[in-house]
C-alpha cells in the first residue's frame, strides 16, 4: 500500500510532526502580581493516522481527582497514541487549581462562558481560545468532573440521549452508571457537540479529594474507549482492569434531602442499589438527644453521597438514580 501523506496540524502556532511529543502552553493571563500563568497542553501523535482523543479536566479548578486521572495518563505514557493523536490538558482552570476553588478569578464558573468569546471575560476568552486552538482538532473528548462540595459522585458518565454513538462509547468506558443529561446550557460539552465531537463526561469522586477507586475507573475508561477507536492498543499489565461492571443506564434522578439540621451520618454504600423506604442515614444532635432517620424516596441506585458531617435543613444528602424499566433489566 502506498504511504498517504498525513494531514498538516499545527495547534498554537506548533507544527505537529507525526510520531512526536509537544508540551504547548496555552498562555491566557497574568496574576494581579503580573505572574504568568500558562495552561500546559500534552500533545502526542502517532506515525500512523486515526482519530484524535482529546483528555481534559480541571475546568473547575476544585476537582483535582480528574487533574489525578489526566495526570496518570501522561505518566503511565497511556497518552502515547498507536494511531491519531491523544491531547491531555490535566489542568483547565489553573487560576482555580491555585487557590483550590472551582471558579476563574473573576468568580465566573468557566464552564458556562462556552464556545467564549475574543474580547469577553476572563472565563469567556479561555474558552474562546480553548474551543478554536484545541477542540476544533478532537474527535472525541473526554471531560472529568467531580461532584461539588462533599458530595461524592459514584463513578458515572453523563451523555445526551439523543446520540446512539456517545451511549456507545459511554458504554465502552464501562463506568457502572451511564446518566441520560441535557447539556447545560454554554457549558464546554454543549459547544463541544455542537461543533460535532463526541463528548463523554465523567463525574466521579468529589472536590478536593483524590480517590484510588474513582482515579482508577477514570483511567480505565480513557483506556477502554482509546482502544475502541483504535488509538491505542489496552495496556498489557492493565488486563485485569478491563472487566466491566454491570452497567445501569437512566435518565431521572432525585436528591433526598435533609429534613433537619444536624450531625449527619450515612449508613448507605454509595452505588448501592435501594429500594424506596431503606434507611440510608441518621440525622442527630451533638447531645445525645434527638436522632431521626433518612430513608430513601425512590427505589434505584445510590449514585452520590454527601460525605458532610454537618448538614443543614434541606441540604442534598443522597442521589438516587431512577431506573427506566423499559431500557434496563437490572
Ligand atoms: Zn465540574
Amino acid at each position: 500500500m502506498s504511504k498517504k501523506t498525513l494531514k498538516e496540524i499545527t495547534i498554537l502556532g506548533q507544527v505537529i510532526e507525526p510520531g512526536k511529543s509537544y508540551q504547548i502552553k496555552i498562555d491566557i493571563a497574568r496574576l494581579h502580581t503580573r505572574t504568568k500563568i500558562e495552561v500546559p497542553v500534552i500533545i502526542t501523535r502517532a506515525k500512523k493516522d486515526g482519530p484524535c482523543v482529546l483528555l481534559s479536566a480541571g475546568i473547575h479548578g476544585n476537582e483535582v481527582n480528574g487533574v489525578e486521572i489526566v495526570r496518570q495518563m501522561v505518566s503511565n505514557k497511556f497518552n502515547i497514541p498507536d494511531a491519531g493523536m491523544i491531547i491531555c490538558v490535566p489542568v483547565l482552570n489553573v487560576f482555580g487549581f491555585l487557590i483550590k476553588k472551582r471558579q476563574f478569578p473573576d468568580g465566573k464558573d468557566l464552564n458556562r462562558f462556552f464556545p467564549g468569546s475574543k474580547s469577553g471575560s476572563l472565563a469567556s476568552k479561555f474558552a474562546y481560545v480553548f474551543m478554536n486552538e484545541i477542540v476544533v482538532h478532537a474527535d472525541y473528548c473526554i471531560d472529568y468532573h467531580t461532584g461539588g462540595d462533599d458530595r461524592f459522585n459514584y463513578s458515572q458518565v453523563r451523555i445526551s440521549n439523543d446520540d446512539a454513538d456517545t451511549l456507545k462509547l459511554a458504554q465502552v468506558f464501562g463506568a457502572k452508571f451511564i446518566k441520560y443529561s441535557s447539556h447545560r446550557e454554554k457549558s464546554y460539552r454543549e459547544a463541544a457537540t455542537g461543533l460535532g465531537k463526541k463528548v463523554l463526561l465523567f463525574e466521579g469522586g468529589k472536590s478536593l479529594d483524590l480517590d484510588r477507586q474513582v482515579t482508577h475507573s477514570g483511567i480505565t475508561g480513557a483506556l477502554n474507549v482509546l482502544d475502541y477507536l483504535g488509538v491505542k492498543q489496552f495496556p498489557k499489565n492493565y488486563d485485569s482492569y478491563k472487566e466491566r461492571a454491570k452497567q445501569v443506564v437512566f435518565e431521572d434522578s432525585i436528591w433526598v434531602r435533609a429534613k433537619y439540621s444536624g450531625m449527619y451520618r450515612s449508613v448507605i454504600r454509595n452505588g448501592a442499589k435501594i429500594t424506596k423506604g431503606d434507611i440510608i442515614g441518621l440525622i442527630t444532635d451533638p447531645y445525645g438527644f434527638f436522632e431521626r432517620k433518612v430513608k430513601a424516596s425512590k427505589t434505584g441506585y445510590i449514585i452520590c453521597l454527601n460525605h458532610s458531617p454537618i448538614v443543614n435543613q434541606g441540604d442534598a444528602i443522597a442521589h438516587i438514580a431512577i431506573t427506566p424499566t423499559s431500557k434496563n433489566k437490572v
